[in-house]
C-alpha cells in the first residue's frame, strides 16, 4: 500500500520523531501551523475516522491520551492547544491515514477563518 504515514512509522520516509512505542508514532508535522504542531498516528493503517471500528476503541484512546501528554511535554498544557482529526476531503483531509493533529504556542481562534 502507498501510504505516507505508514512509510513515516516505518522509518522508510524520514521524518522528526516526538514520541514512538510498540503502537503509535509521533512527529512534527512539515508544514506547521502553530509554534507546536505535531501529528500522532496509529502504526496500523486505517484510513479515515470513517474507517474506524470498535476492535480500534482503545487504540484512539491511547493516541488522545499521549497526545495530551506531549503537549504537556511541549510546555503548551496549561494555555491550550487543539486536537483536530479531519475525515475525508471536505473536512481537508491530505494523508488517508488517520492522524491526530497536536497544535498550540499561539491563541487559536474558534471558529476558523
Ligand atoms: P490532513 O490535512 O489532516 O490530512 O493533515 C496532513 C498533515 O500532514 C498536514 O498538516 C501536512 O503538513 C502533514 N505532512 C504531509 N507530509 C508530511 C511529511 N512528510 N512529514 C510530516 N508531516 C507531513
Ligand atoms: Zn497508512
Amino acid at each position: 500500500m502507498d501510504c505516507l504515514f505508514c512509510k513515516i512509522s516505518d522509518k522508510s520516509v524520514p521524518s522528526t520523531a516526538v514520541y514512538e512505542d510498540g503502537e503509535l508514532y509521533a512527529f512534527r508535522d512539515i508544514s506547521p501551523q502553530a509554534p507546536t504542531h505535531i501529528l500522532v498516528i496509529p502504526k496500523t493503517h486505517v484510513s479515515t475516522v470513517n474507517d474506524l471500528t470498535e476492535a480500534n476503541a482503545a487504540l484512539i484512546g491511547k493516541l488522545v491520551l499521549k497526545a495530551r501528554d506531549i503537549a504537556r511535554e511541549e510546555g503548551i498544557a496549561d494555555q491550550g492547544y487543539r486536537l483536530v482529526m479531519n475525515c475525508n476531503e471536505g473536512a481537508g483531509q491530505t494523508v488517508f491515514h488517520v492522524h491526530l493533529h497536536l497544535l498550540g504556542g499561539r491563541a487559536m481562534n474558534w471558529p476558523p477563518g
